[in-house]
This record gives C-alpha cells, structure tokens and sequence, in this order.
C-alpha cells in the first residue's frame, strides 16, 4: 500500500473535541483553512477546484488515534446505550481512524506567498491533519432516495439566548471575530452535552472551546443560554 502522510492541516474554531458538530454542515457558515504541508504547497494542484461548490475531504482522527478502536460502538444518536458495528458508525474509534467529510469550497487565498483553501461546515477539530481533497460531484454521491437508518434527518436543535454580559463581551470583539455569535448558537443549538442528557434541564455551568475563547453555558427550560465569554 501507498504509505499515507497528510497533505494539509485544517485550522478551524473547534479548539477540543467537544462541541465539534456530529457531522459536517450542521454548523454551516463557519470558516476552516487548509494550510498544505511541504511538498503540496503548490497552486498547480488545485488547478480546477474552484469548479467544484463542495469537496470530500479525508482526515485522519489523529486526536483520538491513541484510544485505539472496538468492532462495536454506541452511537450517540442511539441514545449512548445501544450497540451497532463500527462500519455501521461514523465514529471517530475505527481501524485506520480515517475521516470523511464533505464540506463547501470557499475559495483560494494567498496568505505570506502559500496557497491557502477555505473551506466551511466541517466538523474537524483545529490542526486535523488533511490525507485527501476530491471533489464532490453530484450525480454520483448525492442519492435521492438514500436511507438513513438510524440517523435519518438532522439532530433536533435548541434556541440559544446570551446574557447581557455575554452580549457585551462578544460586541467588544467583534471586529476580531465577526462571525463569533453567530458560531456559538450554531455550534451550541446542537445540544453537544453526553446523548444521556438529552431533553434534560441541567444545572451544570459547561465550557467549550472556540476560537480563542472559553464559553460558558448551561441548559435551562427555554433551551442553551450562553452566560460569558472569557479569552482563553
Ligand atoms: N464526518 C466525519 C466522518 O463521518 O468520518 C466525522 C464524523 S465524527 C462523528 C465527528 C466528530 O469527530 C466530531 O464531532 C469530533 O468530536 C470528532 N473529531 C473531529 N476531528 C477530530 C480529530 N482530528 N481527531 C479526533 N476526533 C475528531
């Protein structure tokens, strides 16, 4: 076998695993760049790209790769307590710990003389390392009548609100970070606490890593309200 090192690696918002959303384009609008690794920093080889809306990209699961893997798991949408093989799985604890997921092209940049590809939606923790780029065609991988199985339609969200505090801390960045609000309601309307804590009111204050910042929140009857932001 062609031995496998990365190409890229991707820098995203998404500073631990944690809240990373469970699939691509579930958090849409967010930014990630690929920065190409020695060797394939060359232009030549995004030639045509721009062609293409969306691209496949596989990712190694480099930051769990130590934790090794198991032929079953439980997945999250099966509530945390039910068995399925993991090739049924996309999870992050499988033989290889590769990654793939489609995400939308937004385009080249130059940054300091390197070719930079941003990309947005994908659910890749900061500094994943890149193995491939491929574009997305449509006639082949979109299939119409797909099914689902146990993951039919997109996780139900909830309403995100920010206290005052939190409003001004994230008005005072917002040159820096434009698109920092909109990020955490849409990272957090996903609910990222254990499958076990689904529907629950909770009275434990969470963190979660994003950009440069900690975010601190906590579930209450009318959804996620976000309680500070404080820089990391
Ligand atoms: N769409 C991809 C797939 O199907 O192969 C990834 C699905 S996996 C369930 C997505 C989760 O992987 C994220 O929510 C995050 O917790 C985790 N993740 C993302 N990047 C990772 C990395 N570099 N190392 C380990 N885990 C990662």
């Amino acid at each position: 076998m062609t031995p496998i090192s990365p190409i890229a690696l991707i820098s995203t918002p998404y500073k631990e695993k944690f809240a990373i959303p469970r699939q691509p384009n579930l958090v849409s609008d967010v930014l990630g760049e690929l920065h190409f690794c020695a060797g394939f920093d060359d232009a030549n080889m995004l030639r045509g790209i721009e062609q293409f809306s969306h691209l496949w990209l596989i990712f190694s699961f480099h930051a769990t790769a130590s934790q090794g893997w198991s032929p079953t798991v439980r997945p999250p949408r099966l509530g945390g307590n039910e068995k399925v093989g993991v090739f049924a799985t996309r999870s992050t604890f499988r033989p290889n710990g590769l990654g793939l997921s489609v995400v939308k092209n937004e385009g080249i940049v130059k940054q300091q003389g390197k070719t930079v590809l941003r990309v947005s939606g994908m659910d890749l923790l900061d500094g994943t390392p890149i193995i491939d780029i491929k574009p997305y065609v449509p006639y082949a991988d979109s299939i119409a009548d797909a099914s689902g199985g146990f993951a039919p339609d997109a996780p139900e969200q909830l309403p995100v609100t920010f206290s005052s505090a939190a409003t001004t801390q994230i008005n005072g960045v917002q040159k820096t970070y434009p698109q920092l609000q909109q990020v955490i309601a849409a990272v957090l309307s996903q609910d990222p606490r254990p499958a076990y804590k689904k529907g629950q009111v909770d009275d434990k204050v969470y963190g979660v890593a994003l950009y440069d910042f900690n975010i601190r929140w906590r579930v209450g009857a009318n959804g996620i309200e976000v309680l500070e932001i404080e820089k990391a």
